[in-house]
């Protein structure tokens, strides 16, 4: 989530944060009438009133299925470019004399665009033009990412 987002929820005083909860059922008839949160430190369970929730989905990379040892952040997201180089693992991987290039990835040649790669702007416009700019790149066998510059 971003950060203005967490600054506004805190400062908002009819919103309730509750760690550690997991939303597990909802319940009514014809409409929503409560739901169960579980406390997912102690195991307990609550029903707690409501008529409307919000899911708020897209907050994992989901990278786990890439078999390539990718330097990943903490979070899982893809890094990529100039900032591949505070990684001590990457100086170890990377055999190339040239530094990777925007939106590549720790190996040669595979690039990262969109909400995948850390540091995203998160946005539809930026994914997009992420997108745009490799495809680009790629189908014009340029930068020759196999070729030290
Ligand atoms: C709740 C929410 C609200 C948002 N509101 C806005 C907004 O108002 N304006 C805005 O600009 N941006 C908004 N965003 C951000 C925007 O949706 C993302 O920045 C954008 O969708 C990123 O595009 P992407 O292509 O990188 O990733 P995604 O749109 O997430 O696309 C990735 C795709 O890859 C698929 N996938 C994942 N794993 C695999 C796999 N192993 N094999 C095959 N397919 C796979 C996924 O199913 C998904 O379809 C919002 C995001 C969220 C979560």
């Amino acid at each position: 989530m971003s950060q203005y987002l967490i600054d506004q929820i805190n400062v908002t005083n009819n919103i309730k944060v509750c760690g550690y909860m997991v939303l597990t059922e909802m319940h009514g008839d014809g409409r929503l009438e409560k739901i169960t949160v579980e406390n997912i430190k102690t195991g307990s369970k609550e029903n707690v009133p409501a008529d409307s929730v919000f899911i708020f989905i897209g907050a994992k990379p989901c990278t786990d299925w890439m078999e390539l040892n990718l330097v990943r952040n903490d979070k899982g997201y893809l890094e990529t470019g100039r900032e591949l180089l505070r990684y001590e693992n990457f100086k170890k991987k990377w055999k190339l004399e040239r530094e990777p290039f925007l939106l590549e990835a720790s190996i040669p040649g595979i690039f990262a665009a969109g909400d995948v790669r850390a540091g995203a702007m998160n946005r539809i416009a930026s994914a997009v033009g992420e997108g745009a700019m490799v495809s680009k790149w790629s189908t014009n066998s340029w930068p020759n990412c196999s070729q030290n510059r």
